[in-house]
């Protein structure tokens, strides 16, 4: 099949896209800013980028895409970034009492805003298992963050970053709390909870790239 790619209906969706166009991989990469259904089924992997999730919940149900996204979620490798994290998430708390609409598919328990207001934004260098120069920290940039509630306990989560305690902007005791939580993944989907499209940084778009969406091409040798 077509090696395509990823996703736009509100949000940071062209970073997201230079990102991946700027990989070096066996395969070039094809990217599909994803407006409707059709667009959507080019893709071989989709990101549902950071902005504001009750507006792209919305986009979505206009634009016909919540049961092809749900649908598509069922079936190939999903990353989402912030407030895509929430729209993957099982649960999110937080929302407006009127709801918001989820696509569920990994299973967690998330708070939207979950830092609070008066830590609108921060920074943290974060060590994350299975990046490219894995020594090497990763720029986590935070903004409006959600906050990992917990995980469903029977779920195969894999937790491949954690805020150090150190870093946290409210302290937080126990080191394995959900809440130190901000990249996981689960099967070939990927959740993190701050934007890496928004730094120079292009290892996670590697990552989801190699080994959730095509890793028996991408196997490294
Ligand atoms: N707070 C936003 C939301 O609830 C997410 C913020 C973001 O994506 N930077 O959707």
């Amino acid at each position: 099949g077509p090696t395509l790619f990823s996703a736009a209906l509100q949000g940071a969706f062209a970073e997201h896209q230079s990102r991946l166009q700027n990989l070096r991989l066996k395969r070039q990469i094809v990217t599909v800013l994803v407006k409707s259904p059709e667009d959507l089924e080019k893709c071989d992997g989709l990101i549902i980028p950071g902005g504001e999730s009750t507006t792209i919940a919305l986009v979505a149900r206009r634009s016909g895409l919540i049961d092809p996204l749900k649908e598509f979620i069922q079936r190939k490798p999903v990353w989402g970034t912030c407030a895509g994290a929430i729209l993957l998430s099982r649960s999110a708390t937080g929302t407006k009492k009127d709801g918001q609409e989820l696509l569920g598919g990994v299973s967690v328990d998330i708070a939207r805003n979950g830092w609070g207001t008066q830590v609108e934004s921060f920074e943290a260098p974060l060590k994350v298992e299975g990046l490219t120069d894995p020594a090497v920290p990763y720029p986590g940039i935070f903004i409006r963050a959600p906050v990992v509630l917990g995980l469903v306990p029977e779920a195969s989560i894999q937790v491949i970053a954690r805020l150090a305690p150190n870093l946290l902007p409210e302290p937080i005791e126990d080191a394995d709390d959900p809440r130190t939580i901000v990249a996981l993944r689960e099967g070939h989907h990927l959740l993190t909870t701050f934007h890496p499209e928004l730094t120079r940084d292009a290892r996670f778009h590697e990552y989801f790239a190699r080994k959730c969406v095509f890793p028996s091409v991408e196997r490294s040798t």
